[in-house]
């Protein structure tokens, strides 16, 4: 089956179970990246589709409140069911639009499913705590509600797995979701609303918005929008974190990243490279777990570089559906120039350019938004190139003496994301995890990930907010807590008490 609104021209909202189009009479052009061709348009929001989608999202939560949680869960069951029914559909609609690989876009959607099969758990995630006789004749106990309408503000380099951290916690714990996906790839949001409707939820419960800064601006100003979790970048990060706090709402914003390996002298040589060029290359680098420094540490630079100028220079960089793609396409042509004039001022920075991207054209796909891997050696921490965030497939080498002055270097990175360390020595992995001022940390695993019930947040500029997306933090993000004192009148003292209460 395909969903109606996937192969609609022209993107619109999804509101109260169906396709609302925008008052506001603007749009934006979606790209094919592989071919650089306009494929379809997607409408942006205006403040007074901003108010309606809250509206119904605000009229839709009590009853689905409400619901027992097992009701709710066997909504999600049947939400999982259907994705895995459509998985191919939404990987392919991520190449389209987005450019990975589709073996990679399907890795994405398993990694989205995981998350709802942790959500379908939600009767046991929500089991409150309770403690009997906290005083004679008294119980203690703890329950979770919802908290109303939760918003979600994704990026467009996940544009099905992220929605995904989010929403069906959100929804499996009680709230009404509105989603407002990016604007650069928003086909997957439609489908995902329309799996959703088909698998029985409720009108309202699960929303799209299609739109821009006026779209977020007006979540993040809306009283009645409870939460908002964002994933993006930096500097919006950082804008939503503190708009949305300073009006009271609870926010989660990730955001970007520089990703550090730190390669020990007594690594698998083999392996390292291996896994450098899966990480810095993969999905064009357009991870935000992606590694962007590989830190060689004393005489494995000699060993590694040349191998990693080998693989980078014949990495097969093609439409994203020939299933031996190893990379595809930028995801716009503005995002493939930044990333570029990132290559020349590393060149002017005085790094040494072993392999350039730049310029790269793929055969029959000459418009396409296409750049090459590119490999720099001996960049220092002073350059541009390895202080920002790139975006791309740019992998940049840093050479350090030993394993104490890489960990300072990782250390004093303002991102705190992912990183790895590659060693066969047991305690130098146990030093790393215990010195490291990361949030994700992978010891011979270049990208960790974590599971959906372990929760995904970084440390420092990566993340904004106390708790982290999915696991049991995700559940804890979209419930309250209520402490609940009770005893019956048989057991009451008689007469007033001036005294704090103790445990009597
Ligand atoms: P982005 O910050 O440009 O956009 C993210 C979202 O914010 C989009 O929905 C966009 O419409 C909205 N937005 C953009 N500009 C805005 C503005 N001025 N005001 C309000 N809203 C605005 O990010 P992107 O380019 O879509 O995604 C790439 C970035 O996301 C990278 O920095 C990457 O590291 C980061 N990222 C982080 C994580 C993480 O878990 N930490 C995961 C994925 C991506």
């Amino acid at each position: 089956m395909t969903a109606p609104y996937t192969s609609q021209q022209d993107l619109t909202h999804f509101i109260n179970g169906k396709a609302q189009a925008a008052t506001s009479g603007r749009s934006q052009a979606v790209y094919n990246p592989t071919t650089g061709a306009v494929a379809r348009q997607v409408q942006l929001a205006s403040q007074d589709d901003v108010n309606a989608v809250v509206a119904a999202a605000q009229a839709a939560f009590p009853a689905w409140a409400d619901a027992p949680p097992l009701r709710r869960a066997r909504v999600m069951f049947k939400f999982l069911e259907l994705v895995n029914a459509h998985k191919e559909e939404f990987a392919a609609m991520l190449t389209a639009e987005h450019g990975k690989v589709f073996t990679d876009a399907l890795g994405e959607v398993a990694r989205g499913i995981d998350i709802i099969e942790f959500a379908c758990g939600a009767p046991q995630l929500l089991k409150g705590d309770f403690t009997e006789q906290v005083s004679t004749g008294m119980d203690n106990w703890t329950l979770r509600q919802p908290l109303g309408v939760v918003a979600g503000i994704t990026p467009f380099n996940f544009p099905f797995m992220v929605p995904m951290w989010m929403a069906p916690l959100a929804i499996v714990t009680g709230n009404a979701f509105i989603l407002k996906p990016s604007e650069r790839d928003p086909s997957p949001s439609l489908l995902i609303a329309e799996l959703f409707k088909q698998a029985g939820l409720p009108d309202g419960i699960f929303n799209v918005l299609q739109g821009d800064k006026v779209a977020v601006d007006g979540l993040l100003n809306h009283p009645d929008v409870k939460a908002l979790s964002f994933v993006g970048s930096t500097p919006i990060a950082q804008y939503i974190y503190a708009t949305g706090a300073a009006k009271g709402k609870r926010v989660q914003a990730l955001g970007g990243a520089k990703n550090h390996m730190v390669v020990m002298p007594d690594a698998d040589i083999e392996q390292t490279v291996d896994a450098l060029i899966g990480a810095a290359y993969g999905s064009a680098g357009e991870r935000c777990m992606a590694i962007s420094v590989a830190v060689l540490v004393g005489d494995v630079a000699d060993k590694i570089v040349p191998k990693l100028a080998e693989r980078a220079r014949a990495l097969k960089i093609k439409n994203g559906m020939e299933l031996d793609a190893e990379m595809g396409p930028i995801v716009t042509r503005e995002a493939r120039d930044r990333i570029e004039g990132y290559i020349g001022i590393g060149v002017e920075e005085g790094a040494k350019l072993l392999v350039d991207g730049r310029g790269h054209k793929v055969t029959g796909y000459e418009d396409g938004f296409f750049t090459g891997g590119t490999l720099f050696d001996h960049v220092t921490p002073a350059m541009r190139i390895y202080k920002e965030e790139i975006f791309g497939p740019v992998l940049a080498c840093v050479r350090m003496a030993d394993f104490a002055a890489a960990v300072q270097l990782v250390n004093e990175h303002e991102y705190g994301n992912g990183v790895a360390c590659y060693t066969s020595d047991g305690n130098v992995a146990r030093e790393f995890v215990r010195r490291v001022q990361v949030g994700m940390v992978g010891i011979n695993v270049p990208i960790p990930v974590p599971m959906a019930w372990h929760g995904f947040g970084g440390w420092k500029k990566s993340l904004f907010g106390d708790m982290h997306a999915y696991g049991e933090e995700g559940v804890r993000f979209y419930t309250k807590q209520k402490s609940i004192m009770q005893r019956w009148p048989a057991s009451v003292a008689k007469g007033a008490e001036f005294v704090m209460p103790t445990s009597s």
